[in-house]
């Protein structure tokens, strides 16, 4: 590993923290040492507060924010010496110390600092970094860790053996480190934890860091023990039914929608293959930092209620002895390996199954070069449990519970670059859900790069496109819970005896027949969503009241109306709801150019501002309108309605 400061970026970074927040985000580059706000790192500053007196601040990362985007404005500033004080007192609860933090940050409005601030505090060095690198965690996690270690780095680190983060840890440092610190001495390594390295300056803080982990590095290199390979032999994937059904019955233990995020890449595979999966699997993460998102273990193969039965079991073998009662979590798992599927991640929404599967390819990297080294060792299944049921830990995780209403459910919409799809992406996301973006439009790949959303560019009308992009999603996102059939096209104004067969065939095929297929594609998935399939139709006031010049627009779109209905006739039984929406006069969207509002206005027989207005209301209707009552009508207001078909267009004589 290599140091990536340079002084001219260096220089970019200003005012006291600049150097801190620089090397900060240098850390947070390196996916091997820091993954989603793991890692904290620290400044002592000297400052005068209002009153001319000098003090001692510790500027110590706060929650919330991650390295490699960190701004000063990241950092909690706290009063050190009251923290000092603290890791010398002979025992502290976690609430109180959490409490002691609060009442020491200087500045209103800061974030949370780090439950691990004692640890940067207790070093007397200004500058601090904390990593959970991938090679120390490898080198570490094996019978003989400590040993390794020391010949490793010798005098260069103090070295801790493993307890669980928090006061405990922190005093137990503030012990130990004056002990074994030398001169030499540039960090401290946590035991199944991760390590520490400090210095006078920023730079030299986190050249230690890169250091340090060069060295594990190394030694992993020399011992054959890094990048090791491993054999994957081709699978059968699961297809998009069976990888539906196993969400199902995950969010059924979860107790909400999950998304599943499903990837056969070679490693995971491979791993998933491995002769000694279920041994290597089931020793929990390489350090506590990373089973907020992951639970203890994955769960082999797909049988979900065996794996909540075992979790059951788990949590009534350390409930018991905890000092607080417990409430269990959900018995869910958060990861899956199956030979035949690869990794699949389970995670409240979509961001969280991102998190959970690079989390886990960084476990597969430091469990594999630990085998090689001399043998794997997890965490301890007692450890786990009292980080998995830590009240600090717990606290976060009820926070998480105010969640959007859609959050880990998936919708897909049609024609979803632009006008009222891309209006109903945007409704959908909002509301938590993971949306499929379907568009023949390649612009609909790059309109957001979220984890949240998977643009695809396809044409409806090919059947074999439609059913490939089909699967794509479902090992993206696990399912399709909501559809938005949305795309459609508008022919050129042609009164009735001028219809050209290919003009009416190519209004057919797109508004009809291309929506008919994605339903009957989809009908298995949406039977298997867990709150029930949700389909919105975005009609056209054409179809209550037709326009003149518009037959093959109008009857498509007809149609499609009836096919909704028989729909709802007949998918009522599987828990699915579909529902209709004719908007008018929506001009905001792909379908409308000037041409052809001066055509339909002049069939009119009005101006185009009259014609944009030509309602009730005598209000505009905007794609947005459309896009939230789409959204709404899939969400618990329409919960008891299906077959309805609702105006959105501001009033309309012909149809009222
Ligand atoms: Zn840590």
């Amino acid at each position: 590993m290599k140091s990536r400061w340079t002084d001219a970026e260096a220089a970019q970074y200003t005012g006291p923290l600049g150097a801190r927040v620089y090397t900060s985000r240098l850390l947070g580059r390196e996916r091997s040492l820091v993954l989603h706000g793991g890692g904290n790192t620290s400044v002592k500053l000297c400052e005068k507060d209002l009153f001319g007196e000098e003090r001692e601040v510790l500027y110590v990362k706060g929650s919330g924010s991650d390295l490699e985007t960190i701004d000063a404005g990241g950092f909690a500033p706290l009063a050190l010496a009251h923290l000092q004080k603290l890791t010398r007192l002979p025992a502290l609860s976690d609430a109180q110390m959490l409490n002691e933090l609060g009442t020491q940050v200087l500045r209103a409005g800061a974030p949370v600092p780090s439950v691990e601030t004692l640890l940067h505090a207790l070093l007397p060095h200004r500058y601090v970094d904390h990593t959970h690198a991938d090679a120390v965690l490898a080198v570490s996690n094996t019978p003989d860790g400590a040993q390794r270690m020391r010949e490793i780095y010798g005098e260069r680190v103090a070295l801790i053996p493993y307890v669980m983060a928090g006061f405990d840890l922190a005093a137990h440092c503030a012990r130990e480190f004056p002990k074994q610190a030398t001169g030499k001495t540039i960090g401290m390594v946590l035991l199944s934890h991760g390590l520490l390295s400090f210095g006078a300056e920023a730079r030299e803080s986190y050249e230690r860091m890169i250091e340090l982990v060069s060295m594990a590095e190394a030694y992993l290199e020399r011992n054959r023990a890094w990048h090791i390979a491993l054999p994957a032999r081709p699978a059968a994937a699961p297809g998009r039914e069976e990888i539906a059904d196993l969400r199902r019955a995950i969010a059924a233990q979860a107790g909400a929608p999950v998304v599943l995020r499903v990837s056969d890449a070679p490693r995971f595979l491979g791993f998933a293959q491995h002769p000694q999966v279920d041994k290597l699997s089931q020793q929990g993460p390489a350090t506590p930092d990373h089973l907020l998102y992951t639970k203890p273990a994955p769960m082999l193969g797909r049988d979900v209620a065996a794996f909540a039965r075992g979790y059951r079991e788990y949590f009534e073998r350390h409930a018991a002895r905890a000092k607080q009662p417990k409430t269990m979590l959900d018995p869910a798992p958060r990861m899956v390996l199956d030979p035949q599927l690869g990794f699949a991640a389970a995670g409240r929404d979509a961001r969280e199954a991102a998190i959970i599967e690079e989390l886990y390819q960084h476990s597969i990297e430091v469990i594999l070069s630990a085998e090689a080294l001399g043998g794997w060792r997890g965490v301890g299944e007692a450890h786990l449990f009292d980080i998995e049921y830590w009240d600090l830990e717990q606290a976060k995780l009820r926070k998480a519970a105010a969640a959007p209403p859609f959050t880990g459910e998936i919708a897909l919409v049609t024609g979803a670059a632009s006008g009222i799809g891309k209006a109903c992406a945007e409704a959908f996301l909002r509301r938590g859900a993971a949306v499929v973006g379907l568009d023949r439009n390649p612009a609909i790949e790059s309109l957001w790069q979220r984890p949240e959303f998977l643009g695809l560019t396809v044409e409806l009308t090919d059947a074999a496109a439609l059913n490939a992009s089909l699967d794509k999603a479902v090992r993206r996102f696990g399912g399709v819970d909501m559809i938005v059939l949305n795309a459609g096209i508008f022919p050129s104004s042609q009164p009735l005896q001028d219809i050209t067969a290919d003009s009416w065939q190519r209004a057919m095929s797109v508004n009809l027949e291309a929506p008919l297929r994605l339903l009957q594609l989809c009908h298995a998935l949406l039977r298997l969503a867990p709150r029930g399939g949700r389909i919105v139709v975005i009609g056209s006031r054409n179809v209550p009241a037709p326009g003149p010049g518009a037959a093959a627009y109008s009857a498509s779109k007809a149609a499609l109306n009836q096919v909704a209905r028989v729909a709802a006739l007949e998918w009522a039984k599987d828990g699915i709801r579909i529902n209709s929406l004719h908007p008018d006069a929506v001009y905001d969207t792909g379908l409308w150019t000037e041409e052809l509002l001066a055509a339909r206005a002049k069939a009119y027989g009005m101006s185009v501002e009259q014609y944009r207005r030509k309602n009730l209301l005598r209000t505009e209707v905007a794609s947005r309108d459309v896009a939230e009552l789409a959204a709404e009508m899939c969400g618990a207001l329409f919960a008891k309605t299906t077959a309805a078909q609702v105006p959105v267009d501001g009033g309309n004589e012909r149809v009222v």
